[in-house]
């Protein structure tokens, strides 16, 4: 049987009835929108990830739009972010009618430059077009960005500061979650991410309640919220009050019913991914570069991803072998037409230089020493041949 890029059918096993009763106690109920579910999830993530307030939505996209409209950041407004990611990163900032302004990474993590990102601020701030407002760190692959000294540059310079950790929800730098140093943290429950549900969702995490509020408010329509009804009288259902521009964010409450099971697992999944990672590296490390993490980091191992000098030739290997890879990212995003408009001070070079080396490998919490040996040594002896 081929291997999977990624398992989800194992993990689907492993839950068994109890994940099928939770979906069926939703489809019975008929609170298909904002259930009680909900907030048992909200809740529960917080928990995990150590953030007083949760919000859940609808996608990881717009956990990244809903902070942005909640700071009123548009016209004018520069967000900085790294190109080396997924395009939503860098999506919600023309959405809000902001712009990206692209960041180089760091070579051995992939994950945004400290340093770099204080040049281009500086560059924005010197070329005195856009108005600076916020960073989006992003947790590539599923390890932590380096928060400690992305918010010491975000503070200098007065900055609200995202991780966008879509990959990265559960990692951890030196015992602490993103949200411990970000202003707002936010996920996506996409079926392949680390934790994924059944369909589309993500969440915002945060620390400010009157942040949180506007949030609720912002999910469904900019409906008035309790602090905004606070000390005030209606003669009409304020539910129908809208203060706010807002949208419909709201995540189904089936999708929270199958998160509640899948987070009662997470942490052992989070284990064994890294496991697979450590078998990975032990059986690679002298044949080609394989991912290294931060100091005082652990990653969720969103993918396993390594970089070899003749890409296409492996790939094509391990296909002759049905062993899946992916190419995460081919393009990055300041290299894409419509984004190519947008500021990226100083060029990208290493961002450019990686997109043309990295491939992924199958990586996911139910991959056996077995498999994970076959990969290995399909590498071993592609990489022994062309040495
Ligand atoms: C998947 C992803 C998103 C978007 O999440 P969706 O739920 O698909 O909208 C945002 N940022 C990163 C880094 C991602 O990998």
């Amino acid at each position: 049987m081929p291997i999977p890029f990624i398992d989800l059918q194992s993990q689907r096993a492993r839950l068994g009835q109890p994940l099928e009763d939770a979906i069926l106690k939703v489809v019975r109920s008929g609170a298909y929108v904002m259930g009680p579910e909900i907030a048992q999830f909200e809740t529960a993530l917080g928990a995990f990830g150590q953030a007083p307030f949760v919000l859940s939505c609808g996608s990881g996209t717009e956990a990244l739009q809903l902070p942005l409209m909640a700071w009123g950041i548009g016209p004018g407004d520069a967000v900085f972010c790294p190109s080396f990611t997924f395009a939503a990163t860098a999506e919600v900032m023309p959405l809000v009618g902001a712009s990206p302004v692209f960041v180089d990474i760091l070579p051995d993590t992939y994950n945004l430059d400290p340093a770099a990102l204080d040049r281009a601020i500086e560059a924005v701030k010197a070329d005195g077009e856009l108005t600076p407002k916020a960073v989006i760190a992003v947790d590539l692959f599923g390890q932590p960005a380096d928060y400690p000294a992305i918010a010491a540059v975000a503070r200098k310079h007065g900055l609200k500061l995202i991780a966008d950790s879509a990959q990265g929800f559960g990692c951890t730098l030196n015992g602490q979650h993103p949200i411990h140093w970000a202003d707002v943290a936010t996920t996506s429950f996409f079926p392949a991410k680390p934790l994924g549900c059944y369909g589309d969702g993500g969440a915002v995490l945060c620390k400010d309640a009157r942040l949180h509020d506007i949030l609720v408010s912002l999910r469904v329509h900019g409906q008035a919220v309790k602090s905004d009804l606070e000390g005030k009288t209606f003669d009409h259902d304020p539910k129908y009050l809208n203060l706010r521009i807002g949208m419909n964010s709201r995540m189904d409450t089936i999708q929270a019913a199958v998160l509640l099971q899948k987070l009662s697992i997470f942490a052992d999944e989070i284990e064994a991914r890294n496991r697979v990672a450590a078998r990975y590296a032990a059986g690679l490390s002298d044949v080609v570069a394989v991912p290294k993490v931060i100091e005082g980091g652990v990653s969720v191992w969103a993918q396993y991803t390594i970089e070899v000098g003749d890409r296409d030739g492996l790939i094509a290997h391990l296909k002759g072998h049905e062993i899946p890879t992916a190419v995460y990212y081919p393009i990055p995003i300041h290299r894409q037409d419509v984004y190519s408009a947008y500021p990226a001070p100083g060029g990208l070079p290493v961002t450019d230089a990686k997109a043309g080396k990295v491939m992924s490998l199958p990586m996911h919490p139910y991959l056996t020493p077995e498999d994970q040996d076959a990969i290995i040594a399909a590498i071993r002896a592609f990489a022994g041949r062309n040495a």
